[in-house]
């Protein structure tokens, strides 16, 4: 049963339940971009993310990553496993694409052939600097074990990811994840969704995620129905 509000960030609103263990993640219409600087809400956005997030993190179960999810609630409420969020940003980044392209002399479109992790400080606070091992041992945020562990668990996502997207025609220059801890095991947590990956159609090159909004690019709704018409057919049927 949900109870009260625990936590409401820019996109999604987190509910305790009657089990401490779980947590109820709802995906609201809300949309933020620039540090909160832009905001906006875009009708459907938090049922499509919502139902695309879910297949995804099935999808990750399935290939033996293990993941928050437990089930949804509704269209737009996902039960998730309570975790001591890791406040790391991982990034891994197959093409080159937004924040890369501005901090260093490299191309948008430049294609890595070895995926380039990026880590992140999760903190809205320090304007989310980057983040090393080094620097996560030294905060206390983690251990080198967990850090190695989040690398090849995100590289092992990425690798499944780039291939299922391929074939429903998708590219995906990058995508952030971010981790959990529970009972000891590090776990998928937060969000897979058109509002935290670049994916860019395969044939015409458009972006189909938020950077529809950052950057003005045109009906982020249709957009984001498009991906998941492509990735959930079952909830049109
Ligand atoms: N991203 C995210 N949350 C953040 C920052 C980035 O989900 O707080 C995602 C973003 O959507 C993109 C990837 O991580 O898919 C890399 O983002 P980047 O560092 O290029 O930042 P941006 O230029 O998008 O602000």
């Amino acid at each position: 049963m949900k109870k009260e509000m625990l936590y409401s960030g820019k996109a999604k609103t987190i509910y305790k339940t009657d089990d401490p263990e779980k947590l109820i993640s709802e995906f609201r219409d809300s949309l933020t971009a620039f540090d909160g600087k832009k905001k906006s809400e875009a009708a459907n956005k938090g049922y499509f993310n919502a139902q695309i997030s879910k297949k995804l993190f099935e999808m990750l179960e399935e290939e033996g990553i293990p993941t928050h999810y437990l089930g949804m609630l509704s269209e737009n409420e996902m039960l998730v496993r309570a975790v001591d969020i890791i406040p790391i940003e991982v990034i891994p980044r197959n093409i080159a694409a937004g924040s890369i392209t501005r901090k260093y002399p490299i191309e948008e479109g430049t294609v890595f052939k070895i995926p380039v992790i990026v880590l992140d400080y999760k903190s809205d606070e320090y304007g989310d600097p980057m983040m090393n091992e080094d620097i996560a041992v030294a905060m206390g945020i983690a251990t080198y074990e967990e850090t190695a562990q989040i690398r090849a668990m995100a590289l092992k996502v990425n690798e499944i990811l780039v291939k299922y997207l391929d074939e429903k025609g998708f590219l995906l220059p990058d995508f952030k994840l971010e981790f959990g801890r529970v009972d000891d095991r590090i776990v998928v947590a937060d969000e897979i969704s058109c509002d935290t990956c670049r994916l860019w159609d395969k044939s015409t090159g458009q972006s189909m995620d938020k950077d529809i909004f950052r950057f003005d690019k045109g009906d982020l709704s249709r957009a984001y129905e498009e991906v998941a018409r492509r990735i959930v057919p079952e909830i049109f049927e």
